[in-house]
Order: structure tokens, then C-alpha cells, then sequence
């Protein structure tokens, strides 16, 4: 999903708060809104009914989720990763003194089709809107242009949270900082837990998940890339000590190559065998040749890839370790027979 301005998040203002990563801009556009409906008048002799057309001019959907984002009082259910659970965490709102309610800015109503008024009312709607900006930043914002918003845990400890906010000269508005940081806040990895352990790479994904979250896409495709090379690798070795393996054909070959390779002697999982090309082929096209912004959007498919790999990996070992301990036990049973 791809966030490029404010009102991308309508609804979505936790994923903001605790996740969207920092550093990346997010446009605020303050251009004029409008919207139009009809109303019946009356109707005449042939019953033929008078249609008064309204134009109403708002302000831009942008400003107003700005608004709702530091104004409305919160309450949603998220992981707080003091309590290590999901509970609701709460935000209590911050009072714009005189901030209009409406975001109407001014109707114009016309029967016979728009005259050259309208351009008067559209002018009115522009400088009032701007106006309205202004005010409203100055509000929000301190002198720096920086925005703090708290929030807390609703459990008997009342756990602080708080995320900044930098409006930049250009009108985006950015995340600067936020405690706990969006890999405390990160509790997808949790299932995963025992599988990264087991494989040695909570480093190389712990330092993706960072630069991911730090607006760095390219880099954190490079550490998943290392992790996917860094399996290729220990299957290898392992086919290697137990002799199952034509060293000079497995270094010849290219990665995919080697994968094909490893599976057909049954040292990688189907998985990996299945999506081998694609995933490969994207982390090293991320790192040569995709965009930040393309790396970042990928990212998170990518990384469920790996995962996923890693857990059948690990199954597949379990698997084949109890069939070799029963193998052996059985094999006792029938020599005492
Ligand atoms: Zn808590």
C-alpha cells in the first residue's frame, strides 16, 4: 500500500503512529475540495420539478484528516510493547481553540447552469482556505514547526507513548521520532521467533527491520538477500560433509542454479524450490536496479517469503531428525528380537 499523501491514512492513523516508517514525506495538499448535490425546489404546472444545483467548496480532504489526526480523541486496539499484548491504547485530542467545525468554506447554488459568480465564490474559497491553513498550523504546530503527539496504554501502568511530527517548508508532513521505536511495535515476528534463532539470522533481519523502518528500502533488501545466501550456503556445506554434492557444478553455477541443485538432492525445502526464481531475481534486481521507494513497497512481501522458507526449513529438519531417531529405535527393538 502506498501512503503519498495525508488522507491515505483516513483510518489507518495507528498504522501511522507506530509503524509508517520515518524521514518519508507525506504530502499535504491544501488545494480547494468540492463536492456537488442537487435539491428539489418545488415542482411547476407540468409537474416538471425546479433543480437548485450546489457546489459546495471544502477544504482539501488532506486538511481536514490533519485535523481528525490531532484533534479526535483515540481509542483503538494495538500491541503495546511494554505489556508485550494487544489492549486499547488511547489518545486523548488536543483543543483547537476557534477552529470552525465546518469544512465548508462557502456554497454556490445555481438553477440554469454556473455563471461567471461562480469564479468570485471560488476566489472567496481559495483566500479562506489558505487562511484557515495558516491559522490552524499555527495551532497545531509549535515554533519549530513540530508537532508532539502522547498517547498511553489503557493496563493499570499507563504505558507513554509518543510520536513527533516535522512540517516541512514544502508543506509534507514528516515523522522525526517516536518511543518505543516501530521495531518494539513490531510484533509480527513473534511466531517466528524460534525459526530466526534456529537459523542464526535474527541480526541480519533485526538490521533489514531497521533500515526498512528508517526509510532505507535498498539497504534492507540487501540483509535479506545476505539471509537467503546465507541458507543457500549452510545447506551446502552440509551437503558437502555428507558427500552429496559436486563441489566444482555447485560453484559453477549461478544462485539459482544452486538452488535447483540442493533441492534435487532434497537439502532445501519445495518452497524455496517453487519461489526460487522470482525472489531471488527481485532481492538482487532491489539491489541494483529498484527504486527506495519500489524496494520499501516489496519489502514486506519479501520478507514473508523468507520467513516462510525458514519455517518449512526448520520443519523439514525436525521431520528428518525424528525419522532417523525412530529408524534407530526400531532398528534396537528388532535386533533384540
Ligand atoms: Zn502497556
Amino acid at each position: 500500500m502506498q501512503h503519498e499523501r495525508l488522507s491515505d491514512f483516513s483510518g489507518k492513523g495507528f498504522y501511522l503512529l507506530f509503524s509508517f516508517p520515518l524521514y518519508t514525506k507525506i504530502k499535504i495538499d491544501t488545494n480547494v475540495d468540492t463536492t456537488e448535490d442537487t435539491e428539489i425546489l418545488d415542482y411547476n404546472e407540468d409537474d416538471i420539478p425546479n433543480i437548485l444545483h450546489h457546489i459546495h467548496l471544502l477544504e482539501n480532504k488532506d486538511v481536514r484528516y490533519l485535523k481528525t489526526l490531532v484533534q479526535e480523541e483515540k481509542n483503538f486496539f494495538h500491541y503495546c510493547p511494554f505489556c508485550k499484548r494487544e489492549l486499547p491504547i488511547t489518545y486523548k485530542g488536543c483543543e483547537l481553540d476557534n477552529e470552525p467545525s465546518d469544512s465548508t468554506l462557502t456554497t454556490y447554488s445555481h438553477m440554469f447552469g454556473m455563471s461567471e459568480d461562480f469564479e468570485e465564490y471560488h476566489e472567496y474559497a481559495i483566500n479562506d482556505s489558505a487562511k484557515r491553513y495558516e491559522g490552524l498550523i499555527e495551532k497545531i504546530f509549535d515554533e519549530n514547526r513540530v508537532l508532539q503527539m502522547n498517547l498511553e496504554c489503557t493496563s493499570k501502568d499507563k504505558h507513554k507513548f509518543y510520536v513527533i511530527f516535522q512540517l516541512t517548508d514544502d508543506n509534507y508532513l514528516m515523522k522525526t521520532g517516536q518511543y518505543p521505536s516501530i521495531l518494539d511495535f513490531d510484533n509480527s515476528l513473534k511466531e517466528y521467533r524460534k525459526v530466526l534463532k534456529d537459523m542464526d539470522v535474527t541480526k541480519e533481519l533485526t538490521n533489514a527491520e531497521i533500515l526498512k523502518t528508517h526509510n532505507m528500502g535498498v539497504g534492507a533488501f540487501l540483509y535479506l538477500r545476505r539471509i537467503f545466501e546465507k541458507l543457500i550456503f549452510e545447506k551446502f556445506e552440509q551437503a558437502k560433509l555428507e558427500n552429496n554434492v559436486d563441489e566444482h557444478k555447485f560453484n559453477e553455477a549461478d544462485t539459482k542454479d544452486k538452488v535447483k541443485i540442493l533441492h534435487e538432492k532434497g537439502y532445501v525445502p519445495n518452497y524455496l524450490a517453487e519461489i526460487n526464481s522470482f525472489v531471488y531475481d527481485i532481492l538482487s534486481k532491489g539491489v541494483h536496479e529498484l527504486s527506495e521507494k519500489e524496494c520499501k513497497l516489496h519489502y514486506d512481501t519479501l520478507r514473508k517469503a523468507i520467513l516462510l522458507i525458514l519455517e518449512e526449513k526448520m520443519k523439514m529438519e525436525q521431520s528428518e531428525k525424528s525419522k532417523k531417531e525412530t529408524k534407530n529405535e526400531l532398528n534396537k527393538i528388532h535386533t533384540k528380537m
